[in-house]
């Protein structure tokens, strides 16, 4: 932030941190100067620094140091184990600031403001603030909306004797790292966390490392489900409860890390989906939220704006690559599916490729769609539609899968389903309808891995299940908004996405 800059977000800051929005603002963020950094909120703040360490394993990976702290520190507490459980989080919705956690929060606000149409500050709205027509929201960096499942299983999979549900968690970053090592992928020596080389990377932007879920053995195939805003409390206990026989026996025969799997900031879908997909923060990634506001062109990019969410990747940094890319340039003649994916650069066949051409698949009729929980359908048209594409996504993948076009056997299929999004905002991660999502998502999830068994290659595939970011109930009487007191304060500034801050 340039000096001048400063005083108009103090100005900014003060706003927002006013005992007035006290139940709508959890914090602010903002980049004071390069590698400075603050968090303030209504009781408290802090102000960090980030440098560069060396490990022995040769990466330089950040370490943060509080510089100063006044009242409450509103990072404080990065305990990746609160509000874990169905019941423990449903008991307790619309977690206060001091009852919330911010898993990773220092790295996971630090990588964002690298983007260069990184917004000067972040507004983070508190659990419970109500603030569009969802009754389920994501976005902030507290834990239950950060927090996505992960369930991993199949060849190359194992903790030793373990397995199941185990006390662990992981990161978004290491999703695709993950992946790489399952594959065989060899080391190619990327660029690390911090921007310098790091001698141990498969992918060219590697921010993260591989999970501890390898058994040292390899997949020649990976599948990869992602159920787009899932929250990972409610599908664990979908599983544990009997309604999803699919992903529980991938429980069963591998590995469900129960403290979940933590998305980088800002927790939506563009961003988290870019840096499952290539092991790179969305500050590095080049997709950096939903929207954002690109200095250089002075326009307002929307990605899900219907024009341009099939095309997300033409953002994509060109240091950075998806699984998909790095595949192929490790083995030329793999073939990949990405199924309803945004982030599906490189791959051989992508739903949105198609679309981007002017081929929209041909949706089935409703009645012809399997999985499909009626009584949800009936209340909500999102609920049908979503249901539609996800059908559309998993028998894409199947036809892959059965070889109907002449191609090999996918060595990555990348399969995005939405509905759990589209039904958790809807109804809430504890209405009805996200819950029917899940059970449905399983069934699509089972025709997947039936097709991949019937090909014969289900022994030497690894599954995955993720999400892109978790789901958190609101409370739909706390509809204040700032806006008008941000514009009152005088200070030129413009909002994108209800929380990037770009001073002007
Ligand atoms: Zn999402």
């Amino acid at each position: 932030m340039r000096d001048e800059q400063r005083a108009s977000a103090a100005t900014l800051e003060s706003t927002l941190t006013d005992t007035a929005f006290a139940q709508q603002v959890e914090m602010v963020l903002s980049h004071l100067e390069d590698g400075l950094y603050r968090a303030a909120a209504v009781d408290g703040s802090v102000t960090f620094r980030r440098r560069s360490v060396v490990g022995p394993d040769g990466v330089g990976r950040w370490s943060y140091e509080t510089v100063e702290t006044t009242g409450r520190n509103p990072l404080a507490d990065d305990g990746t184990d609160r509000l874990l459980g169905h019941a423990a989080e449903r008991d307790a919705v619309f977690p206060g600031r001091t009852d919330n956690s911010y898993p990773h929060a220092h790295d996971s606000i630090a990588q964002l403001f690298d983007a260069p149409h990184a917004p000067e500050m972040i507004a983070v709205h508190t659990a419970s603030h109500h603030f569009d027509d969802h009754l389920g929201q994501h976005g902030s960096p507290g834990v239950v909306q950060s927090r996505a499942p992960f369930i991993a299983a199949g060849a190359g999979i194992g903790i030793g004797n373990g397995g199941g549900f185990v006390d662990r968690s992981l990161r978004m970053v290491d999703v695709a790292p993950t992946i790489a090592a399952v594959l065989g992928m060899p080391v190619v020596g990327g660029i690390g966390p911090d921007g310098q080389r790091r001698p141990d990377a498969r992918l060219a932007r590697q921010d993260g490392d591989p999970a501890d879920v390898l058994d040292g053995g390899t997949a020649h195939h990976v599948v990869v489900f992602l159920l787009d805003g899932c929250n990972a409390n409610l599908l664990y206990d979908v599983v544990e409860s009997g309604e999803a026989p699919n992903l529980a026996g991938l429980v069963a025969r591998g590995v469900a890390y129960r403290r979940g799997l933590f998305a980088s900031m800002p927790t939506a879908t563009l961003a988290n989906h870019t840096t499952a997909s290539t092991g790179a923060h969305p500050g590095h990634s080049g997709v950096l939220h939903n929207a954002w506001y690109d200095r250089t062109r002075d326009i307002t990019t929307d990605l899900l704006a219907m024009d341009q969410i099939h095309s997300a990747m033409v953002h994509l940094d060109p240091g950075v690559e998806t699984l998909h890319s790095a595949i192929h340039r490790w083995r030329p003649e793999a073939f990949t599916t990405a199924g309803f994916e945004f982030a599906d650069a490189g791959a051989d066949f992508s739903s949105f490729a198609e679309i981007r051409v002017g081929d929209m698949p041909p949706f089935p009729r409703l009645d012809d769609v399997t999985h499909l929980s009626r009584a949800q359908a009936e209340a909500s048209k999102k609920y049908q539609f979503m249901s539609m594409v996800d059908h559309t996504s998993a028998q894409q993948t199947i036809r892959a899968w059965r070889q109907l076009d002449g191609n090999p056997l996918p060595t990555l299929s990348w399969v995005s389903l939405a509905l759990t999004d589209e039904a958790g905002h809807e109804s809430g991660p504890h209405g009805a309808a996200a819950r029917a999502s899940v059970r449905d998502s399983d069934g699509r999830i089972g025709d997947v891995l039936a097709a991949v068994e019937a090909a014969g290659a289900l022994p030497d595939t690894a599954v995955f299940v993720i999400a892109d970011h978790g789901m958190e109930q609101n409370d739909p009487d706390n509809t204040a908004r700032w806006d008008d007191a941000l514009g009152a304060s005088g200070v030129a500034h413009r909002q994108v996405a209800e929380s990037f801050v770009y001073l002007t």
